[in-house]
């Protein structure tokens, strides 16, 4: 079927139409989504006008919340010690423990406590809470689309901005699982460029396309999550992106989900993430056995390790200057 032009690689050649229902609220309205023939980046073709309505008060990011007291000050004196500043409790914590994912990934950025650190469309900051009070001194979160600017006891800021009015310079920009939601990935990307020291870390974590569970499932594969991811990429599309704006793609990481199985498997047989029964609401009510539940959770490791995941981290290096419109 031929389509419009891919907004990443302008292919125009073979381009396929693909459509999908919303399914994690289970209204079933159905959207358009743009499979380039080239690059595999999915795109949504007529982006909803009133997004409100595709983001009501229980999508999980307006529900995510922070630790209970006792098991952040624990997990305060862990991350010290996995991120070298150590203290008794802090290595015998991180000895039985292990190291926090997202410390692993202030490692792979090459970042320290003192760097300063942005967090794009970070809902109310828990992750950043979380940094903050582990000794990770500098850094803020905007997001659009809180009810207003949060300001921690801890000193933390979440800005209630728009990316595109941002200033200032960083050693690290994050895209938490919100670079899918945003329009024009390039200006997004080419933002970045403007906002980072030469030589330092973009962080885009999203779900991506080439993967087996799209392979496999297609229109009903759960992260596709219609109308509002906007974007879903590929290995190939963000390599494009990043030649487009001063970027190298210095490192893939797979961090997939055993979601991304038994979500599609549920979307396949009619069932929405938050039917009463979905597994997401009720284990018990679910389709799935304990066992089948194993072996989706079994295959995802299989698959992270295989490059196969449909979510990955991006670590992308500015290796040049470029300007933003
Ligand atoms: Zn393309």
């Amino acid at each position: 079927m031929i389509a419009a032009s891919c907004k990443i690689c302008n292919n125009i050649k073979n381009n396929y139409i693909l459509k999908v229902r919303e399914m994690y609220f289970g209204t079933r309205e159905e959207f358009e989504y743009m499979e380039c023939s080239n690059c595999g980046c999915l795109q949504l073709i007529n982006s909803p006008k009133d997004y409100s309505v595709h983001y009501p008060k229980n999508y999980f990011t307006f529900n995510q919340k922070h630790e209970n007291k006792i098991k952040s000050l624990l997990n305060r004196f862990r991350d010290k010690a996995a991120m070298g500043e150590n203290s008794l409790l802090g290595t015998i914590l991180l000895k039985k423990y292990g190291s926090p994912v997202y410390v692993d990934r202030m490692k792979n950025a090459g970042i320290s406590l003192k760097d300063s650190i942005l967090d794009v469309g970070c809902g109310r900051g828990i992750l950043l809470h979380k940094m903050k009070e582990s000794g990770f001194e500098n850094v803020i979160g905007i997001d659009p689309f809180i009810d207003k600017t949060i300001e921690y006891k801890n000193g933390l800021k979440i800005l209630k901005k728009d990316f595109y009015e941002m200033d200032g310079l960083y050693d690290l920009i994050m895209f938490n699982h919100s670079f899918e939601h945003m329009e024009n990935p390039v200006e997004v990307m080419k933002k970045s460029n403007e906002l980072l020291k030469l030589n330092k870390t973009l962080l885009i974590r999203i779900p991506v396309a080439d993967s087996y569970a799209f392979k496999h499932y297609r229109n009903n594969w759960s992260s596709l999550d219609a109308p509002r991811h906007l974007y879903l990429h590929t290995k190939n599309s963000i390599k494009i992106l990043a030649e487009q704006s001063g970027f190298e793609v210095k490192k893939i990481n797979y961090d997939s989900r055993s979601w991304q199985l038994w979500g599609s498997e549920q979307y396949s047989k009619n069932i929405s993430l938050l039917d009463e029964r979905s597994y997401y609401t009720n284990p018990q009510k679910s389709i799935f056995t304990k066992n089948q539940i194993d072996q989706f959770e079994k295959k995802t490791i299989e698959l992270n390790k295989n490059g196969e995941g449909d979510q990955a981290e991006f670590y992308l290096q500015k290796i040049s200057e470029v300007t933003s419109a």
